[in-house]
């Protein structure tokens, strides 16, 4: 089986792994502030914090921007559900916007059109959580104008995107976002097995993230309500998590950062040969929009369903009758039982759910061989051909 994603480990990821647990420390040691500030400094962010995963990430940046109850957050439905869930972890409710059907993004038109409705309802989000789906950065310039105009704050989920590039600066860099959230889980760009970050500009968010990430407690005087009992004293002044990266993990992190340009320029060039070696099938290959550089984290193609004798399903089954790990990323949230029972059903975001009936994940990973890629390309042209 040819897996859609897959990760890339070396010799100097697993002799950086095995020099931390020769070391003193296994967690809460020198590789975190290694890897937060590598990261950081990539991305052209001052600040970042490195946490167990995406998901933690995308709670406590809710939570640091002071999402709770009586608040909204919007986001869009083609995501995985972390984007959405964050929201209600912190007692807020969740709304969507729906996906240009260009880029499959969250539309700032659609955006704006809801805000205008909202302003009138007197019900604005408090947050909006654009997903640089597939790796693709959204309108960022367009969001941040309306963010502006009707004040609510942004996080990226750059899930997708740590090495993706938006007007030739990196994803990350804070330029329209409050704080932006990345994941290193073994499908992603870069991992550490399990983990995340969330990066941003503004110290008084970093701290307050950092602070969350561990149970809520600090060491720090200028934190405390009083002064301190001892040199052993520490107060805990929010409710926190355990929330922690390793640092195992961490050393993973670093050294896959060496490759980050090599991973997303190899997943570049796959895809670019994608497009020429899918251009004369019954399929709408992904669609780039000038103003950015995508890290390319997914390959997805949609079927032109009216020219094909065969559904969906059978496309999708007949590719993994042959080998072909294909996926779908994603199942429009609000679909989901989970999300249907707060009142979401189906019809409510008809690009998305048109997306959804027609998308297919392609197998795309950097280490992906020419072999392989034709493997995928000659399965796919049988998979769809049903008149012969
Ligand atoms: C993978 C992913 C997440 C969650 O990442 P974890 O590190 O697994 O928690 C969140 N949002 C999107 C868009 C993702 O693809």
């Amino acid at each position: 089986m040819i897996p859609y994603g897959r990760q890339h480990i070396t010799q100097a990821d697993i002799d950086a792994v095995k020099a931390v647990l020769d070391s003193d420390f296994l967690t809460q040691g020198p590789k975190i502030p290694e890897f937060e500030e590598r990261v950081a400094a990539y991305c052209g962010a001052r600040h970042g914090v490195a946490v167990n995963s995406a998901t933690s990430a995308l709670h406590i940046a809710c939570l640091a921007l002071g999402l709770g109850p009586g608040d909204v957050l919007w986001t869009t439905p083609i995501t995985f559900v972390a984007s959405a869930n964050c929201a209600l972890y912190c007692g807020a409710r969740v709304d969507f916007v729906d996906i240009d059907p260009r880029t499959y993004n969250l539309c700032p038109q659609k955006l704006e059109d809801k805000l205008k409705i909202a302003r009138r309802d007197g019900a604005l989000p408090k947050v909006v959580v654009p997903v640089h789906l597939c790796g693709q950065p959204c309108d960022m310039r367009a969001i941040h104008a309306l963010a502006r105009e009707y004040g609510f704050r942004v996080i990226e989920d750059a899930s997708h995107a740590i090495g993706a590039r938006y007007h030739g600066e990196p994803v990350g860099n804070g330029r329209y976002s409050d704080i932006t959230v990345f994941s290193f889980h073994p499908v992603k760009i870069i991992t550490t097995g399990e983990g995340g970050m969330a990066v941003t500009n503004d110290a008084a968010l970093a701290e307050e993230m950092a602070l969350l990430r561990s149970h809520g407690i600090t060491r720090d005087p200028s934190r405390m309500t009083h002064a301190a009992d001892g040199p052993w004293y520490y107060q805990q002044v929010a409710l926190g998590f355990n929330y922690r990266m390793t640092d195992i993990q961490a050393a993973l992190g670093v050294s896959q950062m060496d490759r980050l340009d090599a991973y997303v320029a190899g997943r570049g060039a796959l895809a670019t040969r994608y497009d020429a070696l899918l251009s004369d099938l019954p399929v709408v290959v992904p669609w780039q929009h000038p103003d950015g550089m995508s890290a390319r984290h997914l390959y997805v193609i949609r079927l032109k369903l009216e020219a094909l004798a065969r559904t969906h399903a059978q496309v999708f089954d007949a590719l993994k009758d042959q080998g072909i790990g294909v996926n779908l990323h994603y199942i429009p949230v609000h679909t989901q039982p989970y999300y249907q029972r707060m009142g979401f059903s189906p019809g409510m975001f008809p690009e998305s759910e048109a997306y959804y009936r027609e998308a297919i994940t392609l197998p795309l990973f950097p280490t992906m061989t020419e072999e392989q890629r034709d493997l995928v390309v000659a399965a796919l042209t049988r998979a769809l051909d049903a008149r012969r």
